[in-house]
This record gives C-alpha cells, structure tokens and sequence, in this order.
C-alpha cells in the first residue's frame, strides 16, 4: 500500500516537474492577465525612450505586456546611495523587454536583480599576467552583466542610451545581449540557438562580420557599429545588438547579413519602426 502511494507520488512528482515550465506560464498568465501600464507611466516612456513612440501600436501592447511581468518578476537594487525609483525601474524594464519582444515568458530566466549605481562607477578586476601573476586594480564602468544573474548599470548611462536614440549606443541592450550571451555558460558572442545548422549560420555570418569590423577599425575605414564590437566576439554580439535596433537601415546597408541574422534571432524588425 505505502510502496503504491510513493510510486503514485513520484508520477505526480514527476509530470510537475516535466510541465514546469507550461505551469510557470499559466501562472503568471493569470497573476498578469490584467495588469497594464498606468497612463503616467506611457507618458513616462513616450518621453523617456524614444524607441516606445516610435513603435507600432501592436509591438507597444506587447512591450508593455512583458514590462508588467519583468516589473513583477526582477528585484532592483540602488547602490552608492541611489534610491531606486518606479521611473527608473520602468525605463531598464522597458529597453530589457525589448530584446524580448517576441518572445516567451520567462524572459532573461537567470537574471535575478538589477543594481543601479547614480552614474560609472568603479569595479574591482583581478588580473593574472602570462606569467601567472595575480594583480588587483580598479576600472570605471558603465555597466556589468555577471553570469550569475546579476546586472549592473549606471542609471546616467541608461538614461544617455536612450536621450540618444540613433546613435547606435544603449548600455541596457548592450548588457542583457550579455546575459542572453551567458544563458549557453560561456560569454563567446554565440546564444542559445535552435539547431545545429543554426549554430554553424552564426558561427560562419558573425566571425566574417568580427573580422570585417576588426580590420574596418584597424585600417581606420568607415564602419557603423562602435569600434568597441571589435574588442572580442562577446562584445561584437553586444555592440552588433544595439546597432541593429537603433541604426537598422544602417547596418542593413553596412553587412545585410548582420542584419538578417540578428533579425531572426531576435523576431523583430526594428527598420519597420518610424524612426525619431
Ligand atoms: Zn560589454
């Protein structure tokens, strides 16, 4: 009798963890079914992000749908004093959510917080030479995104990246292409993808583009992502990340297949958007 209810247990045990996921989603459909942005905060954000306005009115409901649910679902953390206000959560939820626009809940399932620092700030790096030696220093950042789940953003540079629309710069898609980066365990500029053959498209469309850009830099030619994509693969996804969404016509003339590949990952095209 004890042997049969166990092994009852266990079944239950077992189909709860294989449809975890699809109970998560049922869940939070109803924690969030009515939940919808206050008309002060999409004035907030027809001020503040640039992006927002621009959009169609479909992508915006389903920006801000994934907004209530990041808000509800993300721990933000003031640092150096800075009293994290709804403003601010709303403006980092609103360009993170954005990356994900198309795409399912959980959204950037590892991340866990959000620290907000007032404005760069410094971090502690430990260096070890060829030698083997250990050095530590101090760098100024504007943000950080840690494998663990934990963000790191100066609140100057986030409102800056979005002041800004058209420049091909924005630290709060530059850091979550990051995590979405980290999801596979390795920062190497390749995230979690579908299929083989579409592990071997972006392995063969991004080292060419890297390398276009590398020598682009190095030879001083015009090029329309920011010279720091050429820093390592990681940051290329990054930087190639903010310049698909905020200079798209650009960078479909600049490398077409950049664009496309980016376009499929990501299930959007920013072009279509009336630009600012
Ligand atoms: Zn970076």
């Amino acid at each position: 009798m004890i042997n049969a209810v166990l092994i009852a247990l266990l079944i239950v045990f077992a189909a709860i963890y294989w449809r975890k996921e699809a109970l998560w989603r049922y869940y939070w459909q109803r924690k969030y079914q009515s939940a919808v942005l206050s008309e002060q905060q999409r004035q907030l954000l027809l001020r503040a992000m640039p992006i927002y306005k621009a959009m169609t009115d479909a992508d915006r409901e389903k920006l801000e749908r994934h907004i209530c649910w990041f808000l509800g679902e993300k721990r933000f953390l003031g640092r150096d004093g800075l009293q994290v206000n709804e403003a601010m959560q709303l403006i980092v939820a609103a360009d993170a959510c954005l990356l994900m626009l198309n795409k399912p809940w959980p959204l950037f399932p590892n991340v866990k917080e959000i620290l907000l620092y007032p404005s760069a700030y410094y971090a502690n790096v430990t260096q070890r030479d060829v030698a083997g030696l250990v050095s530590y220093h101090q760098v100024i950042r504007e943000g950080e995104s840690w494998p663990g789940g934990t963000l790191v953003l100066s609140w100057r540079d986030v409102l800056e990246g979005n002041r800004l629309p058209g420049d091909g710069h924005n630290l709060v898609f530059h850091e979550f292409a990051h995590q979405l980066d980290q999801v596979t365990g390795q920062t190497n500029g390749t995230p979690q993808l579908l299929t083989k053959k579409a592990y071997q498209r972006w392995a063969q469309v991004f080292s060419r583009a890297f390398n276009k850009l590398k020598s682009h830099v190095a030879y001083n030619m015009p090029h329309v992502m920011h010279s720091y994509g050429a820093t390592n693969e990681a940051e290329f996804f990054a930087v190639a990340t903010e310049t698909f969404i905020e200079k798209p016509h650009e960078m479909r003339q600049f490398d077409a297949e950049l664009f496309n590949i980016l376009k499929d990952y990501y299930e959007f095209d920013p072009s279509q958007w009336q630009r600012w």
